[in-house]
């Protein structure tokens, strides 16, 4: 453990070495501001860089008065890091060249390699056994470059960065999209907000997403991380990573491309349709503490809003608005994202009274369109104040309409927060324009008081929700082996499908309860398993051909007498030679059937990258239709799976709804986490599982699974 550790801090103060480069230099360099050589040349002498730079070009003796060299192979010394952009076919031999003089890293903007098909991916190849041979390291190649303002670094040829002076900021990005990562970059410019770094890492090819992350969490200039994903390339180090950021305190938010891509749904389980590679993504999230984010610009907003207050915990949102309409809109959103309106405190109304008929001095939202009259725009300064000091606020939000003299409002706003910033109450404001041009004067003076602000209501929400999801982070449960399991892996006697019977014996094998029942092969057959049963009866048909025996009319519940059994054997094998001629028929099971009070889905994948994952919702038929789901990785301990069941709708069905008696949360926990042991214990070749449904009693009385199948390879 210990030298694992040690190998992770070494590698990471490796790559902070590499990315402060002494000397680098630009291959294609240019004075061309249409070429990309051009551009990353110019931004690199413009914006601090106080290495040495070595512009490569055949063309010219020097460039903006710098001495050019025609190779690297020319320059005095060997270059650090070297930035190309030749073309493709050219690159393997500049990485050569440059891994023979000793350059320890190199940016590889070209594209066309994995992007684009089977042979630029063995190109790829190629070239990282070119640079890994010569000990060098490579971002890229298809990147944009990156964007250090923390190291006087520019090495990105994005028309954003023509500007004076970059802004400086303690957010780190990592971004699997070049032109994302620009626009983000300028968006935030705009707003006053700067990035300590940020990373296009393109194909990933040797540097991926998880080394800058595992960076920026060891880096001193930053607070919180920032990332756009496509693809995860190492799922076990992504989880790794992540909790070694839980570990530092820093906030790491992603913003996964594919959410709603779901994979093609197969028709063996209910399971695949319910949990796609996106859902994958986030159980992965939030077994590591990574908090998912559905919006570029409410990330960045977010992230800025956690390096500004790292100690804010948010729920209860007091609104100071510029009219009523504008703060009811709030409201709205507020209660719509699950967060709550905070009701102020006689307090703090009591304050409010100097500059508000008492109605809206006591109101959340408060509409500073009522203000009473007085000098300046006091009352602004004086609402914000209140609020923040308001031991029920967690945060103000300031919907702002047009408004005359807009910027003496924000100065005020500004002036309301900072004064009780200073005495000790951290929480943010963020002030939300609703108007366009109109506000632009308030935006500025909100710059200049470094106040958080947007042009969305629904990017601020977004942001407050976030917060609120880091807030509520909690370290997850180990999960020790349950009791009364088998102690070993299940050895599987051939794979495929296997169904109900054989799937129960297995979950029985795992402590899990299942009803009692017999298969017969004839109605007289079924007759006499029944006698040895307890009514009420359950038939159902058993078949290879038949995955979901209700939607055939392959389930007949309710039955009464053994003789009732006899009779919906007849009828059934009737019903399928009628609707299913050709499916096989193995038999007719016979069940004890369970009074069903409410009916649960559990069921489990193997995912490509994270591995087995489990999905729990309303269950029976409603299920794929409802979508009312929890996913998480496993296995899972009881007390996660309890935490699990709790972010369902159906939820409140668990704690007794409307006259029904408080179920058995405990003990459909405890099945939850040992099915998930089962499918870890199965191995390489589990693919899919449904116990569906599982009946659960009342607190006390259990939970029993009725009805299951499972697919292994
Ligand atoms: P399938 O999912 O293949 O259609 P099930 O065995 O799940 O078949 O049966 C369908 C529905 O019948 C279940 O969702 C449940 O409501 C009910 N059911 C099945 N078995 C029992 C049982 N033993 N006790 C009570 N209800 C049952
Ligand atoms: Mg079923």
């Amino acid at each position: 453990m210990e030298s694992v550790a040690l190998n992770m801090a070494q590698k990471n103060s490796d790559l902070a070495r590499l990315l402060a480069p002494a000397s680098v230099a630009v291959i294609g360099a240019s004075e061309d501001q249409t070429k990309f050589g051009g551009r990353v040349f110019k931004f690199l002498l413009q914006h601090g860089y106080n290495g040495t730079i070595y512009p490569i070009t055949k063309s010219k003796e020097t460039l903006f008065g710098i001495k050019a060299y025609p190779s690297i192979s020319k320059t005095p010394t060997p270059p650090d890091l070297v930035v190309m952009a030749v073309p493709r076919d050219s690159v393997k031999a500049a990485i050569g060249e440059c891994a023979a003089v000793g350059t320890q890293l190199a940016i590889v903007i070209t594209a066309n390699f994995s992007d684009a098909g089977e042979e630029g991916a063995v190109l790829e190849g190629q070239i990282v056994e070119v640079a890994r041979s010569g000990k060098m390291r490579l971002i890229g190649p298809n990147c944009l470059g990156l964007i250090s303002p923390a190291n006087n670094l520019v090495l990105c040829a994005s028309p954003t960065l023509a500007v004076d002076c970059l802004p400086r900021g303690r957010i780190g990005l990592v971004s699997e999209s070049g032109a994302l990562m620009a626009a983000a970059f300028d968006k935030a410019m705009t707003r006053g907000i700067g990035f300590s770094h940020c990373f296009s890492i393109g194909n990933q090819a040797d540097l991926d997403l998880c080394d800058f992350v595992d960076f920026l969490i060891s880096d001193p200039n930053t607070d919180v991380i920032c990332s756009y994903i496509e693809s995860v390339k190492r799922p076990e180090r992504l989880l790794e990573v992540s909790r070694r950021a839980r570990l530092a305190g820093i906030p790491w938010l992603a913003l996964k491309a594919g959410r709603t891509e779901f994979g093609a749904a197969a028709a063996f389980s209910h399971t695949a349709s319910l949990a796609g590679s996106y859902q994958a993504f986030e159980a992965a999230c939030k077994a590591g503490g990574i908090v998912t984010m559905e919006d570029v610009d409410a990330m960045i907003l977010l992230a800025t809003g956690l390096s500004r207050h790292p100690n804010a915990m948010l729920e209860r949102v007091g609104i100071v608005a510029t009219s009523g309409g504008s703060g009811i809109i709030a409201v709205d959103s507020i209660v719509d994202a699950g967060l709550t309106p905070a009701a102020c405190s006689k307090d703090s109304a009591k304050a409010l009274e100097k500059y508000f008929p008492p109605k809206s001095a006591a109101a959340n939202p408060i509409d500073m369109g009522t203000a009473l009259p007085g000098p300046g725009m006091a009352f602004a300064c004086g609402a914000v104040n209140a609020l923040m000091r308001d031991t029920s606020v967690d945060v103000v939000l300031a919907p702002l309409t047009t408004f005359q003299d807009i910027e003496i409002l924000c100065d005020n706003l500004s002036a309301g927060a900072r004064e009780a910033q200073a005495s000790g109450y951290d929480k943010p404001l963020i002030v939300v324009f609703l108007s366009g041009q109109a506000g632009d004067p308030g935006r500025e003076a909100l710059r200049r008081h470094d106040v958080l602000y947007t042009d969305s209501l629904d990017e601020a929400i977004k942001a407050l929700s976030g917060w609120r999801r880091y807030n509520a982070l909690t370290p997850q449960h180990s999960t020790g082996r349950p009791t009364g399991m088998p102690s070993q892996r299940v050895s599987l006697a051939g794979g495929g499908a296997f169904g109900e019977r054989e799937t129960k014996e297995m979950l029985a094998r795992y402590g899990v309860a299942t009803n009692r029942g017999k298969i017969a092969s004839d109605a007289e057959e079924a007759r006499q398993a029944a006698s040895r049963l307890t009514a009420p009866y359950v038939v159902k048909i058993v078949s290879p051909d038949i995955v979901h025996k209700s939607d055939v009319g392959g389930v007949v519940v309710a039955l009464d007498s053994p003789n009732e059994v006899y009779e919906a054997v007849l009828a059934l094998g009737q019903k399928m030679t009628d609707v299913r001629p050709n499916a096989r028929i193995d038999g007719y099971s016979v069940q004890e059937m369970h009074r069903v009070e409410l009916e649960i889905f559990v069921g489990a994948r193997r995912d490509p990258q994270f591995g087995p994952l489990i999905v729990v919702g309303a269950g029976g038929i409603l299920v794929e239709f409802i979508k009312d789901v929890a996913v998480s990785l496993c296995p899972i301990s009881k007390e996660d799976a309890v935490s699990l069941l709790r972010n369902l709708s159906i939820s409140k069905l668990l704690d007794g709804f409307r006259g029904s008696r408080p179920r058995d949360v405990d003990a459909l926990a405890d099945v939850i986490a040992r099915i998930s042991w089962l499918v870890v214990d199965l191995g390489e070749r589990f693919v899919e599982l449904d116990v569906n449904p599982i009946l659960v009693g009342e607190v006390g009385k259990g939970c029993v699974a009725v009805d299951a199948r499972l697919l292994t390879e």
